[in-house]
């Protein structure tokens, strides 16, 4: 038993989770907290992803705090820069901002005499009980390795770091990369620009979803009945999280059967040219990559400025891209739709847990953490959306108020003397990823593609049940079995 306290707890990221953790911190009695945020704004990878046609692939009802809905949302998939308002919306409605520090970057953090102990870029040391990590999933660019890259004589952009300043209008654009953020890219871009050229090494399956616009009458019945609302959630959260995430976790489900009819049927129905209809289609099953879902991509990519190119990038060169046929594809402007380093999470920040145990070397082989949430030998440094957690099509918003309440838990087993420090047992831990390691192989995710999803075993990096049951094991921490609590 320790002593009945009250806690200090440092918050690192200012993005969804990070607004999340500081609304409930102060609801469950913690206002003791500062969040250290890199950036000079709220908002995380909404802040961060600024091309042409963002938008989230979630229904914006279900992308949406449970004590937040939001009325006003336009669309049932709502663009980016809506998103970014909404969580501003929602911070200056629970005036989030006070307790944030902005411009200061963490780089170390440190275990020492039972609390975490942490150090900006800008040399400011502060201390507290617990740390939430709420650093993201999707955050650190992955730059291509291709020869000549740096060699390029026009503008290079990765689409997480948009010059919001520049027109594509009239220039010659490449896209390399046909993952999410480039299907999104080329239709918003195609009418405005002298050329997109799409350069695929992997064709994807695409999801149609129509896309239409609340009415003015729906949003004015949204905001006369927050019960409208709430049913609203409740209503896509079942047909989404739960129709999708049980599809998905079984690859020989009747569920994924329909994905892939509908997918199948899309590529059919929308591409009218045989030829580039092939070019297309993928050799590998609908679901496997991360589910692309977009209603405007057939339609941008049969443009007439749009070209599609699947022979091998051989080149960059000042003047385009060399493809392995010999042909220079011309450029102005080169955008790097090609992804995220996935394995990041809190890193590059030196965390240093119990007996100088870093956090790189707990990761050496890959990332891992119970239930995503805690590591053995970091005691009370809880993540959010942490390795190996939900992170198929769902809503991270709604996985990370999952993880919040059941770290909510841990916290109160410190503030009330039961505990001087909680964390994970390295048994459960090995238990829990060889469980989850079997049950990755009845995935889609492990039907036979190369994906973000695989860690460097070609393991599903995601918690391969259905998100019921995420919910039903985070409901209660299991102190007998899983965690250490000294
Ligand atoms: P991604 O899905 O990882 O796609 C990266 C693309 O770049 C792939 O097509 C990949 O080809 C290609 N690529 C990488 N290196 C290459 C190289 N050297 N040469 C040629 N091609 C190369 O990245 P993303 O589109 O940014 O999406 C990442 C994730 O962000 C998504 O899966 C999703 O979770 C999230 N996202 C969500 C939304 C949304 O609407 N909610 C929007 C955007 C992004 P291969 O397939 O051959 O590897």
């Amino acid at each position: 038993m320790s002593t009945p306290r009250d806690l200090r707890v440092i918050v690192i990221g200012a993005g969804m989770a990070g607004i999340l953790s500081v609304i409930r911190l102060r609801e469950i009695g913690l206002p003791d907290l500062t969040v250290y945020e890199k950036a000079d704004r709220l908002g995380g990878t909404w802040r961060e992803n600024r091309y042409p046609g963002v938008a989230c692939d979630v229904p914006s009802h279900l992308y949406s705090y449970t004590f937040a809905p939001n009325p006003e949302w336009t669309h049932r998939f709502s663009p980016g820069p809506e998103i970014q308002e909404y969580l501003e919306t929602v911070a200056t409605e629970y005036d989030v901002e006070r307790d944030v520090r902005y411009g200061e970057e963490v780089t170390e953090l440190s275990w020492m005499e039972g609390r975490w102990h942490l150090r900006t870029a800008s040399g400011i040391i502060d201390e507290a009980d617990v740390v939430i990590a709420a650093t993201g999933v999707l955050h650190h660019p992955s730059y291509p390795v291709i020869d000549g890259l740096d060699d390029f004589a026009g503008i290079t952009m990765h689409t997480a770091r948009w010059d919001d300043g520049l027109s594509l209008a009239g220039r010659r654009v490449g896209i390399i990369g046909t993952g999410s953020s480039a299907i999104q890219t080329l239709p918003t871009i195609v009418d405005e620009v002298a050329s997109v050229s799409l350069f695929q090494r992997t064709a994807q399956w695409v999801m149609p979803a129509d896309n239409p616009a609340y009415t003015e009458d729906e949003k004015a019945a949204f905001r006369d009945d927050p019960g409208l609302l709430h049913t609203l959630h409740e209503e896509i959260s079942e047909l989404f999280s739960n129709g999708f995430s049980n599809a998905v976790v079984d690859a020989d489900s009747e569920g994924m059967r329909m994905i892939e009819a509908a997918c199948l049927a899309n590529l059919e129905d929308s591409v009218a040219d045989p030829e580039l209809r092939e070019r297309l289609r993928p050799d590998y099953r609908a679901g496997c990559k991360r589910l692309v879902i977009s209603p405007t991509f057939y339609d941008g990519i049969q443009h007439p400025n749009a070209e599609l190119v699947t022979e091998d990038i051989e080149r960059i060169e000042p003047g385009g891209v060399r493809t392995a046929d010999g042909r220079l594809h011309e450029l102005d402007v080169l955008v790097l739709a090609t992804g995220f380093r996935v394995d990041r999470f809190l890193r590059p920040i030196e965390v240093i847990g119990v007996d100088g145990l870093t956090l790189d070397e707990a990761w050496a082989k890959r990332p891992n953490a119970y239930l995503s949430i805690s590591t053995p030998g970091f005691p009370n440094l809880f993540m959010l959306n942490g390795p190996n957690g939900p992170v198929g099509n769902f809503s991270l918003i709604e996985v990370a108020e999952v993880q919040f309440n059941y770290i909510s838990q841990l916290m109160d087993l410190l503030r009330d003397g039961r505990a001087g420090s909680v964390c994970v047992t390295g048994s459960a831990t090995e238990e829990f990823e060889e469980e989850r390691t079997i049950q990755a192989g009845n995935t889609v995710w492990a039907t036979g593609c190369n994906s973000w999803y695989l860690d460097d075993r070609g393991v599903p990096m995601a918690w391969p049940w259905n998100f019921q049951e995420y919910r039903d094991r985070l409901a209660r921490p299991d102190l007998a079995l899983d965690l250490l609590a000294d």
